[in-house]
């Protein structure tokens, strides 16, 4: 395709070193792009330019923060279609998905918080009638947003659009594999006029790159998304200056259908979420716990249905299912499957690679659907991220509860159940961050998003994310002429 350059205090620039890596699409192997590969010394000037920008950025009222951030938006729209193109050569969603998700999600983001940013105040308290005490916000500085390639754009606009709204600077590092639709956007920003050093994109290697915003002194608070092994090193790391860190980290989720479900409407759902980016989404079910009642009908009818998934030429409209990201992620997937048949499991259906022309160089993998018979097995507590799920058959909604939560991840579960009492009841049991009846990997930007355990505990999405971008900073006005201490009356008869 072409070059591409980082955006630095307004400049696309190549890496300090000139050094460069090779982004190559995982649906057939070929290349792709080349692009800049920044080390230490490039985050240092990202980090420089950003903090240089932060006064005036602070200091620019919120209302012309918001147009900028509205234009960009606007920007996305425009570039929709090239936009989508871009992430799926990159990491081999189909088209339609990037399209229709992705090229939707990145500007709705900023639309989102350019609107809600508006309306987050500060509080005043009634401390004291002879004060006036308030909490005003204030931006946190420059700050380091990691990202990962399964939604590049709209990973990055989730925290680029909080983080600005509220006055802070950003150093954006997407993830190697996909950093094109991230790069554009920094010179978009240009485009659309946002100061240089506001945003700056750089793009290198996770554990070079990535460690050094993390390390760097000048970054005051990192937002990261992405493996929870890779979220401990960077909250590691930060804890250096007790840098705090926002993460979105990895799930192992749980699909709980009870003997009243909806069988069609769960195994519809279920298929998609199981399967939709080829799984390689944060809050996939890959743990399905089925009511022996109904463990037949809905296996049944879930493999026939995964059996029709289209899977191919990602830039073909009608494909449903790419490959995944990278040929290591694949590796990874297929030994998880192997050893989950050593462990005992059944195989239902897929554990192959297609076997057509046009998937033959790729990262391909068939939607595969396990029988287990043992949820402690590392198949069913480890994060697979790709297109494999496991089947369990419960007795009862008691023992997918404690099922469910027998995991180290609690990023979201669901339950599926024609009794909303019930489901409530179940719900209220469940330790994950996000739980659905009768639904399954619905996240929008309204809503909040973001696990618990280690799965994370911070926010994404909603407005309450604005709480994550900004510091509270309490401020006491006493409306007295008289000093207010415990030692008063002692004092008093020495001062006079
Ligand atoms: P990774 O953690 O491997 O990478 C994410 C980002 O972190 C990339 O930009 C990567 O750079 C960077 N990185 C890697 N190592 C370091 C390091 N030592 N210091 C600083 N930065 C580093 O995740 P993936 O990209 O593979 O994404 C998949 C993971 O993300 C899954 O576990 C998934 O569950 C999770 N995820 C969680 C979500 C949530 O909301 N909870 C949403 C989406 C994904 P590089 O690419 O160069 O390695």
């Amino acid at each position: 395709m072409s070059e591409y350059k980082m955006m630095i205090n307004g400049q696309l620039v190549d890496a300090v070193d000139g050094k460069t890596m090779d982004v190559t699409n995982p649906a057939n192997g070929e290349y792709v792009a080349t692009v800049p590969c920044a080390n230490e010394k490039d985050v240092e000037l990202a980090v420089a330019a950003a903090k240089a920008a932060l006064p005036g950025w602070k200091k620019t009222y919120i209302g012309k923060r918001a147009e900028l951030i509205f234009a960009l938006a606007n920007k996305l729209h425009e570039h929709a279609e090239e936009l989508a193109k871009l992430e799926t050569v990159c990491m081999g969603a189909p088209i339609s998905k990037s399209l229709a998700f992705d090229a939707n999600a990145a500007p709705g983001n900023l639309e989102f918080i350019a609107g809600a940013g508006r309306a987050f105040y500060g509080n005043t308290i009634s401390a004291n009638p002879n004060a006036q005490v308030m909490t005003i916000r204030e931006p946190l500085g420059v700050v380091g947003l990691i990202t990962p390639w399964n939604f590049p754009m709209t990973t990055a606009t989730s925290k680029l659009a909080p983080a600005l709204i509220t006055g802070n600077t950003v150093v954006l590092k997407p993830a190697s594999c996909a950093p094109l639709s991230c790069l554009k956007i920094g010179e978009y920003a240009k485009e659309v006029g946002f100061p240089d050093g506001v945003i700056n994109v750089i793009c290198g290697p996770g554990s070079t790159a990535g460690e050094a915003i993390v390390k760097h002194k000048d970054v005051a608070k990192i937002n990261f998304t992405g493996d929870s092994h890779v979220g401990k090193r960077i909250m590691y790391l930060a804890s250096e200056y007790v840098k705090p860190v926002a993460s979105e980290l990895g799930g192992k989720n749980a699909f709980i259908v009870l003997e009243d479900a909806n069988i069609a409407a769960a195994v519809e759902t279920g298929v998609y979420s199981a399967f939709f980016n080829t799984g390689q989404n944060c809050g996939s079910p890959s743990r399905f716990y089925i009511h022996e009642k109904v463990y037949d009908e809905f296996k049944e009818k879930f493999i026939a249905a995964a059996e029709k998934i289209t899977v191919g030429d990602t830039m073909d409209p009608k494909t449903m299912m790419g490959p995944l990201a990278y040929m290591g992620a694949r590796d990874n997937a297929e030994a998880m499957i192997e050893e989950a048949l050593k462990d005992g499991c059944k195989l239902l259906s897929g554990g192959a690679r297609p076997d057509t022309p046009e998937t033959k160089n790729g990262a391909y993998l068939l939607p595969t659907i396990l029988e287990v018979y043992d949820n402690k097995i590392h198949f069913m507590q480890e994060e697979i991220f790709a297109p494999v799920v496991g089947f369990y058959k419960i007795k009862s909604a008691e023992e997918a509860i404690e099922l469910t939560n027998e995991n180290d991840y609690g990023l979201c579960a669901s339950v599926w159940t024609e009794d909303f009492k019930k489901g409530m009841r179940i719900i209220d049991q469940i330790d994950t961050g996000t739980t659905w009846i009768n639904q399954h990997l619905e996240i929008v930007t309204e809503t909040p998003w973001g696990g618990r355990k280690q799965s994370g505990w911070t926010k994404e999405n909603s407005a309450i994310v604005l709480e994550e971008y900004t510091y509270q900073k309490h401020v006491w006005i006493n409306l007295s002429d008289e000093p207010h201490t415990f030692w008063e009356g002692f004092l008093k008869d020495i001062i006079k």
